[in-house]
């Protein structure tokens, strides 16, 4: 008899292809009756008694669910900061679920620990931070950005003369918190659970465009920990980390980067003097699930003291092999985990440094086409300096908030692409982030056309 599960797969191989063979056509956001379908995934009473048969519950799933999922693999997807999925990737994924290794642990799991191993070294040198860093791969960046923080409050507790991991933050020396005005939500999620607390943090002006004033910075010390930004979620700003390393280094502090996607821009010779200064921090955190195009879940937290990352993160159990190797459980919060590492290295591999640098390089010079388009097609204000790939825009002149929301509100249901709101530095305004791979000239203007007919019906009073 035929092993069951293979006409299963190639099932599953038909039904994810026939997903994208019009994915670039679709419209982006689903429409409001596939969106209602969803209702039949509702299990009226509750957890069913009988098993289905698997391939009844891959069509159910492909039937019901996949028409109203969000088409942000498809080239014009501008919302948040989300990438597509590069092929090598995706096709990395399906034999990683194959394969169901458990990266936890070396033993566990020799070939995906040694990719994942070689991908965090490639990852380090591209983004040029110092070679004896440690690293590990997490969820995404608000798991990198906790991570981090861990191995920060370690070593700047254990300078004080406290164990932190043993002896908990009851009782401990206090230590304070610099972030600046536009610092990312996640990095204070971040600060609230490695027990920093949100309220605690030391906020810094911003200037226009996000980046933290040097000159309001407050007097530092060796019990701070400083939190910069490369790459800020609405602007792509980076703040001006040279200069702030330097200070806090000579006070004894430690430097934390949240480089969510900016970091990436030293991936290309073009815009890495934007990332130069950050490379002197002590710990940093990114995710390849954005601007390099990973599949979900994909962030990676870098420390320069390795020994303060492992400290912090350390598992000790007499049936856990202690051993030479990279353990990955030793380095991250979490034990057993799906070997996202391999689908990094079929990224980074499948690219190489030409093909990443490239891909900086295209989806930032669309965004300045959008920018461009925006204002002189569509009519919008471009309220941001368009470094990378992040663009802000508006209506201008009175009503401005309003107008923007009818028009952003309009654009997702016309489904051509997918723009995002935001209020920066309190005007509302669309937001447009370039992060995959497949968007191309041709998409940014059919999406700036799009923008420009729709501005047009709100300036003619023809939108709700
Ligand atoms: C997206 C983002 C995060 C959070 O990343 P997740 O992968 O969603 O956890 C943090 N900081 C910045 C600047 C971001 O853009």
């Amino acid at each position: 008899m035929e092993d069951p599960l293979r006409p299963l797969l190639a099932e599953t191989a038909r039904r994810a292809s026939r997903y994208l063979d019009d994915i670039r056509e679709r419209r982006v956001a689903p429409p409001d009756e596939a969106v209602a379908s969803l209702a039949a995934l509702v299990e009226p009473a509750g957890f069913p008694d009988d098993p289905l048969p698997a391939a009844d519950v891959l069509a159910f799933l492909d039937n019901a669910a996949g028409p109203a999922t969000v088409a942000n693999t498809g080239g014009r997807y501008f919302g948040f900061v989300n990438g597509g999925a590069l092929p090598a990737s995706l096709a990395a994924s399906w034999l990683v679920s194959t394969w169901d290794q458990n990266a936890a642990l070396g033993v566990m799991s020799p070939a995906a620990c040694l990719l994942e191993d070689q991908a965090l070294r490639w990852v380090i040198d591209v983004l040029g931070l110092p070679v004896e860093s440690a690293a590990a791969a997490v969820s995404g960046a608000t798991g990198a950005n906790f991570a981090a923080l861990c191995a920060a409050r370690h070593a700047l507790l254990l300078r004080a003369g406290w164990d932190a991991d043993n002896d908990g933050l009851f009782g401990a020396p206090p230590l304070r918190v610099v972030a600046g005005d536009e610092v990312h939500v996640s990095m204070l999620k971040a600060l609230g659970l490695a027990g920093f607390g949100r309220n605690r943090i030391e906020r810094v002006p911003a200037d226009s465009q996000g980046r933290i004033l040097v000159s309001a910075l407050p007097k530092l010390d060796s019990r701070t920990l400083v939190c910069l930004q490369a790459g800020n979620v609405n602007t792509g700003a980076f703040d001006p980390a040279g200069e702030i390393c330097a200070r806090a280094h000579e006070a004894g502090a430690w430097v934390h980067v949240d480089g969510a996607f900016g970091l990436w821009a030293a991936a290309s010779p073009r815009y890495a003097h934007l990332a130069a200064g950050f490379a002197s921090a002590d710990s940093w955190c990114t995710d390849a699930h954005k601007w390099p195009n990973t599949v979900y879940d994909c962030g990676i937290v870098i420390v320069r003291d390795g020994s303060a990352l492992r400290h912090a993160m350390t598992v000790q159990a007499a049936y856990l092999p202690p051993g030479e190797r990279r353990e990955p459980s030793q380095h991250g919060p979490e034990m057993s985990r799906r070997a996202r590492g391999v689908e990094l290295w079929a990224a980074l591999r499948s690219l190489g440094r030409h093909g990443l640098a490239g891909l900086i390089d295209r989806t930032c010079a669309h965004a300045r086409l959008f920018a461009q388009g925006l204002r002189e097609e569509a009519g919008l204000d471009i309220l941001n300096e368009v470094v990378i790939n992040q663009v802000l825009a508006a209506v201008p002149g009175r009503d401005s908030a309003k107008r923007t929301n009818r028009i952003i509100r309009a654009i997702q249901e016309d489904g051509t692409c997918w723009c995002g709101g935001t209020v920066w530095q309190g005007k509302t305004a669309m937001r447009v982030s370039v992060s995959s791979w497949l968007t191309t000239e041709d998409d940014v203007h059919k999406s700036v056309a799009a923008i420009a007919r729709i501005a047009r019906a709100e300036a003619m009073g023809g939108l709700p």
